[in-house]
């Protein structure tokens, strides 16, 4: 019996077999999983953690896929995906407790109605709450770590521990809970968070977050599947020649397309799935925006959105897209 036939046996949670990732990420792209599992109790995690050790079966962790790349090769092992059904929340007073699998977007709607202020600027984020600690997502100049008091996680040696934020490692876009260095007892699933956000004016906190949502309509072609930003942000290339958008703009690689998937002709840090798109398409458009951007000011523009392998490993896109020179 291969682990594929025994895993319906584990009580995992829900199991679906060679399912397409791209139906788990918002650029709508990537082969199956052998098999992708939605727990909904913790019980149900540490098992699958368990199952996936003693099987030597790679196991990689998602949310809402709002920031990965899937391979078309899809994923030989397990996708953990931590969603919906891992999802409550309660709020007491000021105090936050939310499972890793919480919509983002319904986070900041329950904080705004219990007139909470300090999370409107992640108001458009399309992801789960443990995909955005990792990330140390957020907008406007903040991120979620600002808000955080602790991080519950699951090593996939099968530890629990409780992070206090100033262990989090968080900085710009980045987390200790993002880079696993190959060891299980390293690898932390975030579970969950408690938070804590300042008491505000819930009429104010409603304008904020409306004023968010616009803007961000305005600006993001997000009719289109895609990623969200592209490229990062980086302080030392801002200071040299802006943010990524505008350099990409000012290279003139607005509407440059390859295979299915373009440079948004509406925001040049958004690259588009305008059909049929492929992993192979993103790498190589990502390819040659960095080496015309390198061409052009020197700087090689390293990427936010990460590349899931056939091994179940994650890692920027950046290092590994081919075609383009690489550092
Ligand atoms: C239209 C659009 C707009 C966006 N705007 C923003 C923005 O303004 N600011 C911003 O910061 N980002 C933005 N993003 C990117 C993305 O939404 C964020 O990075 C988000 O926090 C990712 O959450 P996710 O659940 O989708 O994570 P995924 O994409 O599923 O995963 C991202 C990374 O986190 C890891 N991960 C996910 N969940 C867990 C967990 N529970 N435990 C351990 N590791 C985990 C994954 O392994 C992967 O390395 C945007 C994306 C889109 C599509």
């Amino acid at each position: 019996m291969s682990w594929i036939e025994r895993i319906g046996g584990a009580n995992v949670g829900t199991l679906s077999f060679s399912e397409p990732l791209a139906r788990h990420c918002t650029w709508r792209i990537g082969g199956p999983a052998d098999v992708l599992a939605e727990p909904g109790t913790e019980e149900e995690i540490a098992r699958l953690v368990a199952f996936a050790g003693e099987e030597g079966v790679p196991l990689v962790v998602v949310g809402r896929g709002s920031n990965l790349l899937f391979c078309d090769e899809g994923v030989r092992g397990i996708v953990l995906k931590l969603g919906r059904r891992f999802s409550d929340l309660t709020i007491e007073g000021q105090a936050v407790r939310a499972q890793g699998g919480l919509w983002v977007p319904r986070l900041a709607r329950r904080l705004a109605s219990a007139g909470l202020s300090g999370f409107e600027h992640a108001a458009g984020i399309p992801g789960s709450l443990g995909g955005l600690i990792t990330m140390n997502g957020g907008s406007l100049r903040k991120s979620v770590g600002d808000n955080v008091v602790s991080v519950f996680a699951l090593s996939l040696a099968g530890e629990r521990r409780t992070f206090r934020r100033d262990e989090c490692a968080f900085s710009y876009r980045r987390s200790r809970f993002q880079d696993p260095v190959g060891a299980p007892g390293e690898t932390w699933i975030v579970l969950g968070a408690s938070l804590v956000f300042p008491r505000g004016d819930r009429r104010a906190i409603r304008r904020e977050t409306l004023a968010v949502l616009a803007e961000r309509r305005g600006k993001f072609p997000l009719r289109q599947p895609n990623c969200g930003s592209v490229f990062t942000n980086d302080p030392a290339v801002y200071e040299l020649a802006g943010p990524p958008g505008r350099i990409v703009e000012e290279t003139g690689l607005k509407g440059l397309q390859m295979g299915g998937v373009q440079v948004s002709p509406r925001h040049a840090n958004f690259m588009v799935n305008v059909g049929e798109a492929t992993a192979r398409d993103v790498l190589t458009l990502v390819s040659e925006v960095r080496r015309r951007v390198h061409d052009r000011i020197g700087v090689w523009i390293e990427c936010e959105v990460r590349h899931v392998d056939e091994g179940g490993r994650i890692a920027p896109v950046s290092p590994i897209c081919e075609g383009g020179e690489q550092r």
